[in-house]
């Protein structure tokens, strides 16, 4: 594969943009390990081209691609100027309006549509109703007493 866009990148040999399955945990971690590796994607021409080969998303990626901070896929933290047009992954993704769409939008790095957020909202208060109605097991037991 013919990948010259290699040569210009600015983390050319350098380390830290990934991290092996045991040294890490949580996202935190992932910020602490290849968070200051960040800046590095500043000035990079090939961002995009970043992200089509490392396929962060469906990957489920962990580390720095495209400058973006990707933890199981999904964009924990980025570079203040990153736009979406750099995300060039195939999108397979869930309709929108549904809870699935708007977490697939936050997999793509991007803030979910209003409908997503309406259909993420819905979802929420149903949970919570849901949880409300739960028989109050304890409660019963003490007035039993
Ligand atoms: S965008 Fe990709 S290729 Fe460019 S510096 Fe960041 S990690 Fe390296
Ligand atoms: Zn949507």
């Amino acid at each position: 594969m013919s990948a010259g866009w290699l040569l210009r990148v600015p983390c050319r040999g350098l380390d830290g943009f990934t991290v092996t399955e045991e040294e890490w945990n949580t996202g935190a971690d992932l910020k602490r390990l290849c968070g200051p590796q960040l800046g590095t994607c500043g000035p990079c021409p090939s961002r995009a081209e970043c992200i089509a080969t490392v396929k962060p998303s469906q990957a489920r990626f962990d580390g720095i691609a495209g400058g973006r901070l990707w933890c199981n896929g999904e964009v924990i933290d980025a570079l203040d100027d990153v736009f979406e047009e750099e995300l060039t992954e195939p999108k397979l993704r869930a309709s929108c309006g549904t809870e699935a769409g708007a977490q697939d939008h936050k997999r793509h790095g991007e803030r979910p549509c209003p409908s997503c957020r309406q259909a993420a909202r819905e979802m929420d208060a149903r949970r919570k109703e849901a949880k409300a109605r739960e028989p109050k097991q304890l409660q019963l037991d003490f007035a039993s007493t």
